[in-house]
C-alpha cells in the first residue's frame, strides 16, 4: 500500500516533470520564433538582394538603350559627314565628259580630240547668227540708240567655243537658242 507522503511526493515530482516539460517547450517556442525571425530576415535580405540586383539590370538595360540611341547619332552623322566629303570629292575632281557634243557652256574636263589627252578645256564666247538676228531684231522695234549693240555684250546671246589648252585645237561650239 502506498503512503499519503509518498503519493504527494510522486505528484509533486510529476508536478516538477511536468513544469520542465513544458519549461523546455516554452525554450523551443523561443527558439522556434527567434529562428521565424532570423529566417524572415534572411529572406527579407534576399528579397532586398534580389530587388537591388532588378534595380542594377534595370539600370543597364537604361544605360544600353542611350548606348544605341548614340550610336544610332553617331551612324546617322557619320553618314552625314560621309555623303558631304563624297560632295566635296566630287566638286573636286570633276567628271571627266566624254561626249565633246554635249559639253556644258563652262570650262569642263574631257579627252582632247586630236591630242587624245585630258584637258580642261578653255572657252571663249564669240558672235554667232543669233547675236546678228537679236541685233536686228531690236534694231527693227526701233531701239536705234545703241540697243541693237547690247546682244554683242552678252554672252548668253553668243556661241561659247570649247578649245584645248595644249594643241589649241577648237572642240566644239555651243550655239545658243
Ligand atoms: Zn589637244
Amino acid at each position: 500500500m502506498t503512503s499519503p507522503d509518498s503519493d504527494l511526493s510522486n505528484t509533486s515530482t510529476k508536478l516538477k516533470d511536468v513544469s520542465l516539460a513544458s519549461q523546455q517547450l516554452l525554450e523551443r517556442k523561443k527558439f522556434q520564433c527567434v529562428f521565424q525571425e532570423l529566417k524572415k530576415r534572411v529572406e527579407f535580405g534576399r528579397t532586398e538582394e534580389a530587388a537591388s540586383n532588378q534595380h542594377k539590370s534595370d539600370a543597364i538595360d537604361d544605360k544600353l538603350e542611350q548606348r544605341s540611341e548614340r550610336q544610332a547619332e553617331l551612324q546617322k552623322s557619320h553618314d552625314t559627314v560621309l555623303r558631304d566629303s563624297e560632295k566635296k570629292t566630287s566638286i573636286k575632281t570633276p567628271k571627266v565628259i566624254l561626249d565633246v557634243e554635249n559639253l556644258p557652256p563652262c570650262p569642263c574636263r574631257t579627252q582632247c580630240p586630236e591630242c587624245r589627252q585630258y584637258i580642261m578645256t578653255e572657252t571663249f564666247s564669240s558672235i554667232s547668227s543669233v547675236t546678228w538676228l537679236l541685233c536686228f531684231i531690236t534694231a527693227g522695234i526701233g531701239c536705234m540708240a545703241g540697243c541693237c549693240l547690247l546682244p554683242f555684250c552678252i554672252d548668253q546671246f553668243k556661241s561659247i567655243t570649247h578649245r584645248c589648252p595644249k594643241c589649241r585645237t577648237l572642240i566644239t561650239t555651243i550655239k545658243r537658242l
